[in-house]
């Protein structure tokens, strides 16, 4: 036989890499939740949300009683899901974007849409994006390895959004939104579509969105990645008309309802396609209530304190992972977080890692197999992360320290004094321990007359500590880099005088 050419064999190679390889690749539904907390849905104890379709994909899943998000507010969590690192190796902190932020999720971070796409996969990003936006869009999800996107490129209370988020129209709705930035854009890939964003339109039109996108690409063929962050149950909630009203829980439960919803949408649309047995959909939320809205927040169940703080309530999330036939239903107690999704996905559709210091393990073993997690530590940073105080809290295995506690304005209100915005920065020596598996409340901290072994744990925790900080790059902060109002996204660029005119009529 005639040696085959080179050009040929890596044709050959790139066809078996990618054509034949994707293929057989599963499909993958991400599906965040904004400011959800561990108590917020039926399937977690809620008395009264109404969320029919999350309980059902729990039911028929794996649901996690200790899953974490790696921040406690919006932008380093996301940062974190999709490159599967702590985001002060990114430098996305402190705090958030803004609408004229200069910085962004760099570029040069790899993201997971962007393994899926070198093996071949389509990628769709949906809702809320909040890693900037940059000049000229530069940050936005079509230049992180997404195909599309049709969302809000940051929440949506930060530009003057109030009597924009009720039904009917005109009434007058409830709480402030941030004033002297433009009104909320809708965007379309890199286009404004809508300014302002017409909310109570807003979820029929993220449906049709992932509906068709699902569809186009079972037609295709195509292996995808649809990443759906919804920002409903975000501060100040909102429900289109079959919505509002609906649950026994006011705004919040008709936000996260509506967002129930959707996920039905989504099901049907896997099922329709004939593509749910080999579709992986994973579900969880990017931080912990916003605890200040009082009863219009979202509820930490029985953890302590809400976003912004490094208690559990801040992180620690609801979470399921549905996949019909390969995923048992059940409950896992295993440590796991949206750190862990990149290395997970990759492992499952043949992507390289990227050759960088990851903080995500691949849970297919706690998927798949029931098994035990890789992971034994999270670390908690606060929203404010500095080298010099390293981070504020590690939990090895069900036990938790505190070196640091400090409350949050997110987490205010709340009868619990430690969780409020004037209970000042702390240091604790020795930290303060926790039994998470015993006082997941972290009500009661141990001492060594309460346990035999305590100072092993201390001793273990503190090298865990050492070593994991040692191992800390910085990246450059993103957000410090400020804000230009020129940068902030107008539907009619050249217009004055700003932000007024930035109006679609
Ligand atoms: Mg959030």
């Amino acid at each position: 036989m005639a040696p085959l050419c080179p050009l040929l064999l890596a044709a050959l190679s790139l066809g078996l890499g990618l054509g034949l390889a994707a293929a057989a690749s599963p499909g993958v539904v991400l599906l965040l939740a904004d400011d959800l907390g561990y108590g917020d849905l039926g399937c977690f104890g809620h008395p009264s949300s109404r969320t029919p379709n999350l309980d059902r994909l729990a039911a028929a899943g794996r649901r996690f009683s200790d899953f974490y998000s790696a921040a406690s507010v919006c932008s380093p969590s996301r940062a974190a899901l999709l490159t599967g690192r702590y985001a002060t190796r990114s430098g996305v902190y402190p705090g958030v974007f803004y609408p004229g932020s200069r910085g962004g999720l760099p570029l040069n971070e790899t993201t997971v849409a962007e393994l899926l796409k070198r093996r071949g996969y389509v990628t769709a990003m949906l809702g809320k994006w909040h890693l900037g936006y940059g000049p000229n869009g530069s940050y936005l999800p079509i230049h992180q390895g997404f195909d599309e996107f049709l969302g809000v490129p940051y929440s949506h209370d930060q530009g003057p959004c109030q009597n924009l988020t009720c039904f009917p129209p005109d009434t007058k709705c409830y709480g402030k939104c941030d004033q002297g930035v433009v009104l909320l854009p809708l965007l379309k890939n890199n286009k404004i579509i809508q300014q302002p964003v017409d909310f109570p339109s807003l979820t029929p039109m993220y449906d049709r969105f992932a509906r068709d996108f699902i569809l186009r690409a079972a037609k295709q063929h195509r292996p995808f990645l649809l990443y759906y962050a919804s920002h409903h149950t975000h501060y100040p909630q909102f429900a289109s008309v079959d919505f509002t009203g609906k649950s026994k829980r006011g705004p919040v439960g008709d936000a996260l309802m509506e967002f129930d919803g959707s996920v039905g949408v989504i099901m049907k649309a896997l099922q329709d396609a004939g593509v749910e047995n080999n579709t992986l959909v994973f579900f969880t939320s990017d931080n912990g209530p916003e605890l200040m809205r009082r009863s219009r927040g979202g509820n930490a169940g029985l953890l302590k304190c809400g976003k912004g703080t490094t208690y559990e309530g801040g992180m620690r999330e609801p979470a399921v992972a549905s996949w019909p036939g390969k995923i048992a239903p059940g409950v896992t107690h295993e440590l796991a977080s949206t750190l862990d999704l990149l290395p997970t996905i990759a492992s499952l559709s043949g992507a390289q890692l990227p050759q960088v210091q990851l903080d995500g393990y691949d849970m297919g073993d706690v998927l798949f197999n029931n098994g035990k997690s890789k992971r034994e530590t999270m670390f908690y940073y606060p929203v404010v992360p500095s080298k010099k105080l390293g981070v504020f809290a590690v939990r090895y295995r069900q036990y938790k320290a505190h070196y640091f506690t400090q409350g949050s304005t997110h987490s205010d209100t709340t009868p619990d004094r430690d969780c409020h915005w004037d209970t000042l920065l702390t240091a604790h020596n020795p930290p303060l321990l926790f039994d998470l598996d015993a006082d997941p409340s972290e009500n009661y901290h141990l001492s060594s007359s309460d346990i035999p072994n305590y100072s092993q744990i201390m001793e273990q925790i503190g090298n865990e500590k050492v070593k994991f900080e040692l191992g800390m790059k910085f990246g450059e902060s993103q957000t410090e880099r400020g804000v230009d109002p020129a940068l902030e996204p107008c539907v009619k660029p050249r217009c004055s005088p700003r932000p007024q005119c930035c109006f679609q009529t």
